[in-house]
């Protein structure tokens, strides 16, 4: 058992109502320099919807995450030891700024200079890569709110695999429920990113797995813009060096949540320590894909077992970390309830960012304007959610479905517990039967409750003391101290580029 800690995350989606605060603090950070403008290192999407950069979940066109080859390796889709040369000078793969979308301001001078006259000045948009007029044609959030055109929702790659029935559900989608889908780095485990940069530019943080590009290294390849399934690596322009969510680690470094996580209106963000094994990663992360996130679970370690925890202190990691790890928020939606799901498992970079999927708004039974049932049918069947549920597990369970019903069944047996418990209109008997049937205890829900509803900031964000000059000093010698300098399986195709 090889013992490593990762900062990791939950969004609880059902609680997200689409602010975009999180990307304004975001981008108010670390994306307001030249270079920067187009990039949005938090984003928040419309599901259905194409995102940003358009369809980047459609890997038959970009190519990025990791493929099992004939052989049983693990290789990068986007590139390879023959390619790297010729990919440096063309990666077909590689997104253009017409998938991300030009970034603008306005001519504010003609505004408010504007001479007098009979018509109504205006501010018109010009280009902030050329400083010419230019027609904004597309922008991050352009389907936002399923606004815009249908276009973008009915070229969701997720819609991938639906039958007609489900597409027609999908319309009912489209007039009445949609859900946001934010979106940082996952900060993976086998990071596509990492393994693609021929510089060795891109490493994982020993301490807490944090992915982070050395800029000084960096050499503006863009291999990691290509190699990167979620395209959360960003090329700048100006300074011709790659960058990224550096998971704003210097407010981690002193006790403070990330902004985004900071700023959170819905309170969705979770964060806190997973402590997994990583002598397993090659062997999970080459599972068949509806074994994946059984197999990505099993890696997690329970950091209050003796085993784990000797094994963790022998690999380096402080007793201060274990305890944050033993009140990680993640560990119980991820671990515990089996509530949070991976986006895109498929992908293989094995995220540490994990989703609580949209249980979306009760369809009550109406009659008269009258709700006429007060019992549990008052909720909606999972299977008749205005989400079709092929849709979800595509997103979060890599086309299988089988995780993702047990995640929203126990969801909505919590939902109907609690209001036998306040509301009084469903019987504690029917409400425990379909916790019983959830595989669910009360006090379990009472928890999930506690943890979804009522918690602190403290609660949500259990963030471990970095302890950076011990982490230092382990970064020097890392065989000894078996840091996450690199894993044998995924070396850069070419170094020292
Ligand atoms: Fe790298 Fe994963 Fe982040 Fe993409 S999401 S930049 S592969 S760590
Ligand atoms: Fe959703 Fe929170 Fe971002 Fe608002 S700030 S869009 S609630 S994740």
């Amino acid at each position: 058992m090889n013992v490593r800690s990762q900062i990791s995350m939950v969004f609880h989606l059902d609680k997200c109502i689409g602010c975009h605060t999180c990307s304004l603090a975001c981008k108010n950070i670390w994306t307001d320099r030249k270079g920067t403008e187009y990039m949005w290192w938090n984003n928040v999407e419309t599901k259905p919807g194409t995102g940003f950069p358009t369809k980047w979940e459609d890997q038959e066109k970009y190519r990025g995450g990791w493929e099992k080859a004939e052989n049983g390796k693990l290789l990068l889709k986007s590139t390879s030891k023959s390619k790297t040369v010729t990919n440096l000078f063309h990666n077909p793969s590689m997104p253009s700024m017409d998938d991300y979308y030009e970034p603008w301001t306005y001519k504010y001078d003609e505004l408010f200079n504007a001479p007098e006259g009979s018509d109504q000045p205006t501010a018109r948009p010009i280009s902030m890569v050329t400083g010419e007029y230019m027609n904004v044609e597309a922008g991050p959030n352009w389907d936002d709110d399923l606004g815009g055109s249908p276009v973008y929702a009915e070229n969701d790659p997720n819609l991938k695999g639906l039958t007609p029935d489900q597409r027609a559900q999908l319309s009912a989608v489209e007039r009445l429920v949609f859900f946001y889908f934010p979106r940082i780095c996952n900060h993976c485990l086998n990071p596509s990113c990492v393994a693609s940069c021929p510089s060795g530019a891109l490493y994982k943080r020993g301490e807490d797995g944090i992915v982070l590009i050395d800029q000084k290294r960096c050499r503006g390849w863009r291999s990691c813009v290509a190699a990167c399934p979620y395209k959360k690596t960003f090329y700048n322009w100006n300074t011709g060096k790659s960058e990224k969510c550096v998971l704003c680690y210097p407010r981690l470094e002193t006790g403070q949540a990330p902004a985004c996580f900071h700023s959170c209106v819905g309170r969705i963000r979770y964060l806190g320590v997973l402590l997994y094994d990583a002598d397993r990663l090659e062997e999970v992360a080459k599972l068949p894909d509806d074994q994946l996130i059984d197999g990505h679970r099993s890696i997690i370690l329970n950091p209050n077992d003796a085993a784990v925890i000797q094994a963790a202190q022998q690999n380096g990691i402080h007793d201060s970390v274990i305890e944050s790890a033993q009140s990680s928020p993640v560990y119980k939606f991820v671990k515990e309830w089996k509530l949070a799901l991976p986006p895109h498992i498929e992908f293989r970079t094995m995220p540490m960012l994990f989703y609580v999927p949209p249980l979306s708004p009760v369809m009550a039974t109406r009659n008269d304007d009258t709700v006429t049932s007060v019992s549990t049918e008052f909720f909606h069947d999972i299977e008749d959610a205005r989400v079709p549920l092929q849709f979800l597990a595509n997103l979060f369970g890599a086309g299988h479905q089988g995780k993702l019903v047990y995640a929203l069944k126990k969801q909505k047996a919590v939902r109907v517990y609690r209001r036998a418990k306040t509301v009084g209109d469903i019987s504690i008997a029917t409400a425990e039967q379909l916790l019983r049937e959830a595989d669910c205890t009360a006090a379990e829900a009472e928890a999930i409750y506690e943890l979804t509803s009522l918690c602190t900031f403290e609660e949500r964000f259990v963030i471990p003391p970095m302890h950076r000059e011990e982490a230092i000093e382990m970064m020097r010698d890392p065989q000894e101290h078996k840091t996450q300098v690199g894993f044998g399986f995924m070396e850069a195709p070419q170094r020292g580029l």
